[in-house]
C-alpha cells in the first residue's frame, strides 16, 4: 500500500460500511444502565501494552466489558513514554508506522486520530568496514560497493525470493543461515548477512528459521514504493501513545476501567486437570471475580502469574525464550546519520544499528530534539543486561565516535538507557507446534502475548490484528448465559470490519 493509499484508509474513506461511531457506541453502553451491565460478562485484562488496551476495544466494540490492569503508572509496555530530564515525552524505544500497517490506519481512522499520522521519506544504510553506504533505491543498490556485480544480482534475487514465498511453512523447516547462502551466495553471506545476524542473535543463530529473513524482507519491501522504490516511515504525533490514549479514553467512557500501578500478583485458578477455572485475579492482597482472564504479558510473566494451572502446562510455557534489548536513547542537538536506519554488518561494535527517528519525525514534535537509538539486542543470561548505565553509556560513545568520527560528545543532551528481558520471542526450527495457543488448557483463561505473532514480525500493526483474534476468541467461548452489551451495540448498527 503507498502512503496515499494509507491515508485514504486513514482518513476513513475504506472502512465502509462504517463501524459504529466510538462516541455513539460509547453513549449507548454507557445509557445502558446498571442492569445490563450487571450481567454482562467481564473480561480482566492483565497488561497495558498496545495489545491489552487493543484487546479491550475488540471487546468492547463486540459488547463485553473488561478491566485492563498494568503494572507500571503509564499505559503503552514496550511502546510505552520516557520522559526526558527536559520535561519533554518521547519513545522508550523507536518505533515507525509502515503505509503498509492497514489495520492500524483503520484503526486511526474510527478513534478519530487518523489527523495525527505523519509519513516522510527515508534513507537506509549500512556500515560496511570503515564506511557509509546508501541503500535507498534501485541505484544504489546496484552500486553497494562491498559487492560484486554478480553478487548484487544475487541479493537483489534474495528479496525477490521472498516476495514470492507463498507458504511460509515451507520455511520453517529450513535454517535462515541454508536459505541466504542458497539465495544471495557466499560473498554476501560472509559480508552482509552473517555479521548481521550475528549481533541481531547476539552470537548464536543456528537453529533461527528461514521464516525470520522472510518476514524481515517482506516488511520492509513493503515500506519501499513506485518505480525508484523510495523508502518511508511514519509516525503518530506523540508515539502510539496517542492511539493507546485514544482507546483507553473511550474505554473508560464505557465503563471499562483501565488500573495503572496495579501488578496482578496471580491468576486465581479454580479446580484441577479439566476442571480447572479461571475465576478472577489476585491484586493488592485482593480476590477480584471476573467472567474471565486475558493476560497479554510475555510467556515466562504469564507462566509466573498461574500456579494454579496444570503442572504439564506450565512445562510446556517454560521452553518459549525471548532475545532481550539494551537500548540507549542519544538525545542529540543535531542531526547525526540523517538515516532511518543504519544498519551495521560489523560485529566490533557493541550496538547493531544506528536508529534516527527524527530522520522521519520532524523534531519540533519532540522538543527540538534529534533521537538517536543505538540497540543491542541480547540472547537470554546475557551480562549486557547487568552492566551498569554508566558502563554502557562508556563504551557505546568510545564506540559510536570510532564509527562516526564527525560525532562531537559536545552535541549530546542527554543519554538514556533502557533495557527489557522479554523483547522479541525466539522461534526455533520446525517449532511452530510449540508456540502456546490463545485458548489454554484452564478453562476462561485465555494468553494473547507476541509469541504467538508468528512468522509476522511484532510490531504496532500485527499486535492490533491478534488483539482483534483475541477478542474473537474470547467472545466465542464467554458463557452463553451471560447478557451481552452486544445489544446495545447491534442496535447501534455495529460491525468490526477494521482489519
Ligand atoms: C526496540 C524496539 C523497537 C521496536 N520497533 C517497532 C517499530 O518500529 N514499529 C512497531 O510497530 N513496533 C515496534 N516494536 C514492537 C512493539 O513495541 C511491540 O510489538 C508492542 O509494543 C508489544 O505490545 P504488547 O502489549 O504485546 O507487549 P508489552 O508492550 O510488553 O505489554 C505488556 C504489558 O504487561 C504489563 N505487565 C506485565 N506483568 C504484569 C502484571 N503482573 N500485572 C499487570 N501488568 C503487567 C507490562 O508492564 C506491559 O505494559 C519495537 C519494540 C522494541 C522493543
Amino acid at each position: 500500500m503507498s502512503i496515499r493509499e494509507f491515508e485514504r484508509v486513514a482518513s476513513g474513506v475504506d472502512t465502509q460500511p462504517s463501524p459504529m461511531a466510538p462516541q455513539e457506541l460509547i453513549d449507548r453502553l454507557a445509557a445502558a444502565g446498571d442492569a445490563d451491565a450487571a450481567s454482562a460478562p467481564t473480561v480482566a485484562i492483565v497488561g497495558g501494552g498496545i495489545l491489552g488496551v487493543a484487546l479491550a476495544w475488540e471487546l468492547l466494540r463486540m459488547g463485553i466489558r473488561s478491566e485492563v490492569f498494568e503494572a507500571s503508572p503509564s499505559l503503552g509496555g514496550l511502546a510505552g513514554p520516557l520522559t526526558l530530564p527536559d520535561g519533554v515525552e518521547v519513545d522508550r524505544f523507536y518505533h515507525a508506522i509502515l503505509s503498509s500497517d492497514s489495520h492500524l490506519a483503520a484503526l486511526c481512522a474510527e478513534l478519530g486520530i487518523a489527523d495525527q499520522l505523519r509519513f516522510a521519506q527515508t534513507r537506509t544504510g549500512f556500515y560496511v568496514d570503515g564506511n557509509i553506504y546508501s541503500m535507498n533505491n534501485i541505484v544504489d543498490f546496484l552500486r553497494f560497493p562491498p559487492l560484486g556485480m554478480i553478487d548484487r544480482f544475487r541479493l537483489g534475487l534474495t528479496v525477490l525470493r521472498a516476495q514470492m514465498v507463498r507458504d511460509w511453512r515451507a520455511l520453517e523447516g529450513v535454517s535462515v543461515e541454508e536459505w541466504l547462502l542458497r539465495w544471495s551466495g557466499e560473498n554476501t553471506w560472509r559480508n552482509v548477512w552473517q555479521p548481521m545476524l550475528r549481533a541481531k542473535f547476539d552470537g548464536s543463530f543456528a537453529d533461527v528459521p528461514a521464516t525470520w529473513i522472510w518476514s524481515r524482507l517482506v516488511r520492509v519491501k513493503s515500506t519501499r514504493s513506485g518505480a525508484s522504490q523510495t523508502e518511508g516511515a511514519g509516525h503518530l504525533i506523540g508515539g502510539y501513545r496517542t492511539l493507546i490514549e485514544a482507546m483507553a479514553k473511550r474505554l473508560e467512557q464505557a465503563g471499562c476501567p483501565i488500573h495503572l500501578s496495579t501488578p496482578v500478583q496471580e491468576v486465581l485458578i479454580e479446580g484441577e486437570g479439566a476442571a480447572a477455572r479461571a475465576t478472577g485475579l489476585c491484586v493488592a492482597g485482593q480476590m477480584r471475580r471476573f467472567d474471565a482472564v486475558a493476560v497479554t504479558a510475555q510467556v515466562p510473566v504469564f507462566r509466573r502469574l498461574i500456579p494454579g494451572a496444570p503442572a504439564a502446562y506450565q512445562k510446556f510455557l517454560a521452553d518459549t525464550d525471548y532475545l532481550g534489548i539494551v537500548c540507549p536513547l542519544l538525545v542529540l542537538d543535531r542531526p547525526l546519520t540523517g538515516f532511518w536506519t543504519l544498519n551495521i554488518a560489523d560485529t566490533r561494535f557493541p550496538f547493531t544499528g544506528v536508529i534516527e527517528t527524527t530522520s522521519y519525525i520532524d523534531p519540533k514534535y519532540v522538543g527540538g530534539h534529534h533521537l538517536v537509538y543505538l540497540p543491542k539486542y541480547t540472547a537470554p543470561g546475557s551480562p549486557l543486561q547487568q552492566a551498569s548505565d554508566e558502563e554502557v553509556k562508556a563504551l557505546w560513545l568510545e564506540n559510536l565516535q570510532q564509527m562516526l568520527p564527525s560525532f562531537d560528545p559536545a552535541s549530546v543532551r542527554f543519554f538514556e538507557v533502557h533495557r527489557e528481558k522479554y523483547v522479541e520471542p525466539l522461534h526455533g526450527l520446525n517449532e511452530t507446534d510449540q508456540i502456546p495457543g490463545i485458548e489454554t488448557p484452564v478453562a476462561q483463561l485465555y494468553l494473547a502475548t507476541t509469541a504467538q505473532i508468528y512468522p509476522a514480525l511484532t510490531n504496532g500493526e500485527s499486535v492490533a490484528r491478534h488483539a482483534l483474534e483475541a477478542a474473537q476468541c474470547i467472545e466465542a467461548h464467554l458463557p452463553a448465559a451471560a447478557g451481552r452489551l452486544a445489544a446495545a451495540a447491534a442496535s447501534a448498527g455495529a460491525t468490526a470490519t477494521h482489519g
